[in-house]
């Protein structure tokens, strides 16, 4: 039995009884109480960026605590958010002028779908339906995971989770099945939304797909005046290469969901940005078009200085090199994988790379993922393998050298596990 009153997140408690103390985070690393040095292979969930602490962010976050912590975001602002929102609309795609914060990446989506259905319902269409792709994953409360792909994560909650239209995702060599399903779903006429994570898909299996279907499907949207949602939650603020992935395909979703990289992963903070007729749907003199959505912390101070201080970062760094870089770095090391006859679909996206562990049941719950998350550990490296696909997503401040450890690290644990 367990000592701590702790409940983790995606914890089993009765196979994971000990949870590992971590006390201070330098870039790419990890430290324990005792000196463990831990290399972050997940970036701790995907949210930092530079790497841990980084000092213009940490430097920022103290500076603010110093002036104002909180306030409330109705009826007040603060020169932080105010920055914040400037410096947003001019990185994201053109068109996208509104700034709405939260505070995680599922209250973004959430955010999202409501704009969407609140756009509908203001302008006097009867539109609700959402059309989400296969395998998605949006986040965890009962919106998204309504929005994502159904299976053990949510098969619990079922009942509360709302129908949505699902669209196949696009096979990088036979796409038109998806354009076909999506055409057809548009055409019906009551499709609200349309939400994607673009180019690709996380937690569903870190399932990649090319820039010309993320731009064909939201050319049907858009011919079928479909609202397009672009989830960059994991994506944006460089992890596909380019700042946003939706740069990619030389799209502007009508609504983007930004969270994990926007305070470089320091601090909780999200925003939803949306175009001027969905803002402008809302407004009124009329205050049942008010968009009712907040949270106590909207807009954060502290968090919202810290992700000043990320965008700092981006103007006066070589942030886009760095990534360049570590893309480079992370392809030299895959390309050992693909020969590897114990490894399948080896494949890479920016800075992320992903690949399947042969010969072991497919799917979440594969225990193989819990024991090569052990070994790993032991090796001094946090990989958190999605049941049989291994995926390796530091810090762009990861050097070769470090990289080269961790993917000997993950060849000796599958040896260990596979004996
Ligand atoms: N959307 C995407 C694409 C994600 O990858 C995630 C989390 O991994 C979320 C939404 C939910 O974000 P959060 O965990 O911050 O709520």
């Amino acid at each position: 039995m367990s000592t701590s009153a702790l409940w983790h997140p995606f914890t089993q408690h009765g196979l994971e009884s000990r949870m590992l103390p971590i006390a201070r985070a330098e870039g790419a690393w990890l430290e324990s109480p005792d000196g463990q040095r831990i290399f972050d292979g997940i970036s701790s969930w995907w949210v930092i960026t530079h790497g841990h602490r980084h000092p213009k962010i940490v430097r920022a976050i103290q500076v603010q605590a110093d002036k104002l912590d909180q306030v409330i975001f109705a009826g007040f602002t603060h020169e932080p958010a105010e920055s914040v929102a400037r410096d947003l609309v001019t990185i994201v795609p053109r068109g996208l002028t509104h700034v709405f914060f939260s505070d995680s990446g599922s209250t973004s989506v959430e955010v999202a779908l409501k704009m969407a259905l609140g756009y509908w319902k203001n302008t006097g269409k009867p539109r609700t339906r959402i059309l989400a792709l296969e395998h998605a994953y949006h986040g965890d409360t009962i919106g998204t995971m309504s929005a994502g792909a159904r299976g053990v994560f949510n098969a619990s909650y079922e009942p509360l989770l709302f129908e949505v239209g699902r669209i196949p995702l696009p096979d990088h060599h036979h796409a038109q099945p998806t354009f076909d399903a999506l055409e057809i779903a548009c055409r019906k006429g009551d499709v609200a939304a349309f939400i994607c994570e673009p180019l690709i898909l996380g937690a569903g299996g870190m399932l990649i797909y090319d820039s010309a279907a993320l731009r064909e499907m939201h050319r049907i949207c858009k011919a079928h005046d479909v609202l397009f949602i672009a989830d960059e939650v994991m994506t944006g603020f460089g992890r596909t290469g380019t700042v946003f992935a939706c740069e990619q395909a030389s799209i502007s979703p009508d609504i983007l969901c930004l969270a994990k990289g926007l305070t470089g992963g320091s601090i909780p903070l999200a925003v939803t940005l949306c175009t001027d007729a969905i803002f402008d749907a809302h407004v009124s003199q009329d205050r049942a078009r008010t968009f009712f959505h907040s949270s106590s912390y909207t807009a954060n101070p502290i968090a919202c200085a810290a992700a000043a201080a990320n965008f700092e970062i981006w103007k006066t760094e070589p942030v886009l090199e760095r990534i360049l870089a570590l893309e480079q770095a992370q392809a030299f090391c895959l390309n050992d994988l693909r020969t590897d006859p114990r490894f399948s679909n080896v494949r890479q996206i920016g800075t992320i790379t992903a690949f399947e562990l042969n010969g072991i049941q497919p799917g979440y719950l594969a225990v193989v993922a819990l024991t090569l998350r052990a070994r790993l550990l032991g090796r001094g490296v946090l990989l958190r393998p999605l049941g049989s696909t291994i995926y390796v997503m530091p810090p762009y401040c990861a050097t070769k050298a470090e990289l080269q450890d961790v993917y000997n690290a993950v060849r000796e644990a599958v040896d260990e596990v596979m004996a």
